[in-house]
């Protein structure tokens, strides 16, 4: 059972539009605080976007998540579970990025997830854009390769843009798999679709070994049996999952830099999250909402919803440190 210092502030006590907002109305714990040791599973926020190579505005993310996250209440509708009060969450901030420079903003979050780590926390991520994971990555994949289960449109695959750029959110999971911090075998990507220049990053996929589900394949199958195949290749070792807002088809989540039609809509896309559970989730992040194209903070909301799934998921599961 969680400590009731943990227990976030309810909206039968104060309206759910006053007060200074936290990720789910949990406390703030930073990084220096006492109650840092109590806390199991941390929300981060990373308002960082400069992997971006389209439309920019996901570094005011965790700001509008933050916000539409006074809309969720304490207890899972669909499955009952009532993470708050099984395990201390707590909002840990935000990392502090270097808005001008990616290698140092890169360096900066590691260094802070790798103290988050150490204090035995579960890291949950409010992105920023998917170049984000690369740095956490970097500290929850140092000691052996994690398996990943990653929802997006895009595979973010690819080896370099504009001549010889490294680091762009289309890059982070090609450089995971260069450094050693994800286990191809392991890796599975769901929801990829749309047009392209080429199949360079595909062809990667196949050559280490990465379990590609096409948007096609999604549809046919249904999100239980792919669900069931994604839990399969990760089995029971540590696994990270990051959720790309633009696997959810633009209708439903507007707010993103670079939509793709056809997609999921807003219930497929919190199954799938559900279906995680059993996993054992070491981190998870949620990436890529841009508030600046989301007037109606509708894909915030959605975003924050899914967060709040995988958070369910988590808790039902041990994690890294345990
Ligand atoms: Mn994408
Ligand atoms: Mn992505």
């Amino acid at each position: 059972m969680s400590d009731p210092f943990f227990h976030p502030v309810s909206g039968f006590d104060l309206p759910r539009y006053a007060g200074v907002p936290t990720f789910m109305r949990l406390p703030h714990v930073e990084l220096d605080d006492t109650r840092l040791e109590e806390v199991d599973i941390g929300i981060i926020g990373v308002p960082w976007d400069s992997g971006t190579t389209n439309r920019p505005g996901p570094r005011h993310g965790p700001r509008q998540l933050r916000d539409m996250s006074t809309m969720i209440r304490a207890q899972n509708g669909a499955t009952g579970v009532r993470p708050f009060e099984t395990l201390n969450c707590a909002d840990l901030g935000d990392v502090p990025p270097n808005p001008v420079d990616i290698l140092d903003s890169m360096d900066r979050i590691t260094a802070f997830y790798d103290r988050v780590i150490a204090a035995g926390i579960r890291p949950l991520t409010a992105g920023g854009d998917h170049l984000s994971s690369l740095p956490i990555l970097r500290s929850l994949g140092k000691q052996s390769p994690l398996g990943m289960i990653h929802f997006d449109s895009h595979t973010d695959l690819f080896n370099s843009y504009f001549g010889g750029a490294k680091y762009t959110h289309g890059t982070p999971f090609r450089r995971a798999i260069e450094e050693g911090l994800l286990d191809p075998k392991r890796v599975i990507q769901i929801g990829i679709r749309g047009t392209a220049y080429d199949s360079e990053d595909i062809d990667f996929a196949t050559s280490v070994g990465i379990r590609i589900i096409c948007i096609e394949e999604f549809f046919d199958r249904g999100v239980k049996d792919v669900m069931a195949e994604a839990r399969d290749i990760v089995g029971t070792a540590p696994t990270y999952v990051s959720y790309d807002i633009d696997f959810v088809d633009p209708t439903f989540a507007p707010g993103t830099g670079t939509p793709e039609v056809g997609g999921p809509n807003s219930f497929e896309a919190l199954q799938v999250a559900r279906f995680l559970a059993g996993v054992d989730i070491v981190g998870a992040d949620l990436v890529e909402v841009s508030p600046p194209f989301d007037p109606s903070g509708s894909t915030a909301f959605l975003g924050i919803s899914i967060l709040f799934e995988m958070l369910c998921c988590m808790v039902t599961t041990g994690g890294l440190n345990r």
